[in-house]
C-alpha cells in the first residue's frame, strides 16, 4: 500500500471554461503559445480566444505555431530558443499532445543549456539531469487523448537517430489546465477514434502496470468505462456534447493515470512504428497492436483478475475469464468503426518487424519493466506479426 501521489496541476474542467482563463493567477506576463502549424486552431477560433484571454488578464505573448504530428526535437529547440530571445516567462500549449507535449520539452530547454537529447534518459540520450526549473506551462487540450494536460510526460521524437521517447519531470506538469469539451466539438471522426482510444489504452496500462496503486486504480477503471460508454457516441455524432464531455473527463482521468502508474510496453511497441512512420497516428498504431498485445498478457495469466476487472468496467458485468476482456475490447473497436486499420496502409515494413522488436525492448527497456509479467523478444515479434494487415 506504500505510494507517493503528486498531481499539482490546477485543472478548468467544462464546457465554456476557456472563457474563464483570464480570470486565473497566470504563472508569468508574457506567454509563448506553442501549437501547430495545422489551420484548425486558427479556422475554429480557438487562437484567437486564447490571445483574447491572455490580454484580458494584462498578458503579452509571441505565437510559435510550428509544432507537426510526433514533435521532433529541432521543433523543441527552435520553440525554446524563440522563448529565451523573445524573454518569455510561461508556455501556454494549445492543441492536442503534440504542441502540449512540445509546449513541456520547449519549457525545459528555455531554461537549460545544450540540447533537449542531453536530457533524455533513455536510448542515446546523454541522460543528464533538468538543473534549471522548467518555465511554468499553461496546457489547453482541444482533444479527448493523451492526457498530457494531467501528467508531467511528453513525448519527442529524434529524427536524427530514430527515436521516440516519453520524458517528464515534476516541473513539466502543467500549472494550470483548461479542459472545456467545447473545443473538442470539431475533431473530425477518425481521430476521435485514435484519440479516444489513446486514452483508453493510457487507462488500460496503468491499471496493468506493477506500479499501479489503490488511487489510479480507481481512477483507471472509471475513465475505462466512461470511454466504453462514450466513444462511439463521440465518433458517430461529433456535437454530442454529453458524448465529448464524458470522453474530455476519461482523458484527464487517464492523465492522471500516468501521473499515478505508467504505461507498459504496448506503448514502447506502438513508439518505434510512429516514431519511424511519422504519418502513422499514434492512437492508430496502439489500435493495431492492442488485440495481439492483450492476447499475449492474457495467455500468460500473469493479471488475470485485473483483465476481468477490465471486461467489467467496457461493460460486461458478467465478465468471468481475460478472455471476456479481449472480446470487450474487439467490440469496442467494432462499435467505434476501428477494426479494420493496417500497417500496411502506413507503409510499415513487414520485414522490419523482429529489428522493431528488438529496438523497443533496446531503447525502451523501462516501459518493459512495468509490464505485469515478462515479455520476451520472441513476444513482441509475435505481437508485431499477429498484428500486421
Ligand atoms: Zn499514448
Amino acid at each position: 500500500m506504500n505510494f507517493t501521489y503528486y498531481i499539482p496541476t490546477r485543472i478548468l474542467f467544462g464546457r465554456g471554461q476557456l472563457n474563464n482563463l483570464h480570470k486565473e493567477e497566470l504563472p508569468g506576463r508574457r506567454a509563448l503559445i506553442v501549437t501547430t502549424g495545422g489551420r484548425s486552431v486558427v479556422d475554429n477560433g480557438y487562437l484567437a480566444r486564447v490571445e483574447e484571454e491572455l490580454k484580458a488578464a494584462g498578458c503579452t505573448y509571441v505565437l510559435f505555431n510550428k509544432i507537426t504530428a510526433n514533435p521532433d526535437r529541432s521543433e523543441v529547440m527552435a520553440g525554446a530558443a524563440l522563448a529565451r530571445e523573445e524573454k518569455c516567462d510561461f508556455i501556454v500549449g494549445l492543441g492536442g499532445g503534440s504542441p502540449i507535449d512540445a509546449s513541456k520539452s520547449i519549457a525545459i530547454m528555455a531554461t537549460n543549456p545544450g540540447d533537449y537529447w542531453d536530457y533524455m534518459q533513455r536510448g542515446s540520450g546523454k541522460k543528464k539531469p533538468v538543473k534549471e526549473k522548467p518555465l511554468p506551462i499553461v496546457a489547453i487540450t482541444t482533444t479527448a487523448g493523451t492526457g498530457t494536460e494531467a501528467d508531467p510526460w511528453t513525448v519527442i521524437s529524434n529524427a536524427e537517430t530514430g527515436e521516440k521517447f516519453g520524458f517528464g519531470i515534476d516541473g513539466t506538469f502543467p500549472v494550470l489546465a483548461v479542459v472545456d469539451p467545447e473545443l473538442m466539438l470539431t475533431v473530425p471522426p477518425a481521430y476521435t477514434v485514435y484519440q479516444g482510444f489513446d486514452a483508453l489504452f493510457h487507462s488500460l496500462e496503468g491499471y496493468l502496470a506493477n506500479i499501479a496503486t489503490p488511487i489510479s486504480d480507481i481512477l483507471a477503471l472509471k475513465a475505462i468505462s466512461l470511454i466504453a460508454e462514450n466513444l462511439p457516441a463521440a465518433v458517430f455524432d461529433g456535437k454530442d456534447i454529453v458524448a465529448r464531455e464524458n470522453m474530455a473527463l476519461a482523458n484527464t482521468l487517464s492523465g492522471m493515470v500516468e501521473s499515478t502508474s505508467a504505461c507498459i510496453s504496448e506503448h514502447a511497441l506502438e513508439h518505434v512504428l510512429s516514431g519511424e512512420y511519422k504519418k502513422l497516428p499514434h492512437g492508430a498504431g496502439l489500435i493495431m497492436l492492442s488485440v495481439a498485445y492483450f492476447e499475449k498478457i492474457a495467455e500468460k495469466h500473469c493479471a488475470d483478475e485485473r483483465l476481468i476487472a477490465m471486461a467489467k468496467a467496457m461493460g460486461n458485468p458478467k465478465a468471468s475469464a481475460p478472455s471476456d476482456f479481449i472480446a470487450a475490447l474487439k467490440k469496442l473497436q467494432e462499435a467505434c468503426g476501428a477494426d479494420k486499420l493496417k500497417m500496411s496502409d502506413y507503409g510499415i515494413d513487414r520485414s522490419r518487424l523482429k529489428e522493431f522488436a528488438a529496438t523497443a525492448k533496446n531503447q525502451n527497456a523501462a516501459s518493459f519493466r512495468v509490464d505485469p509479467c515478462d515479455l520476451t523478444l520472441k513476444d513482441c515479434i509475435d505481437i508485431y506479426e499477429k498484428s500486421y494487415r
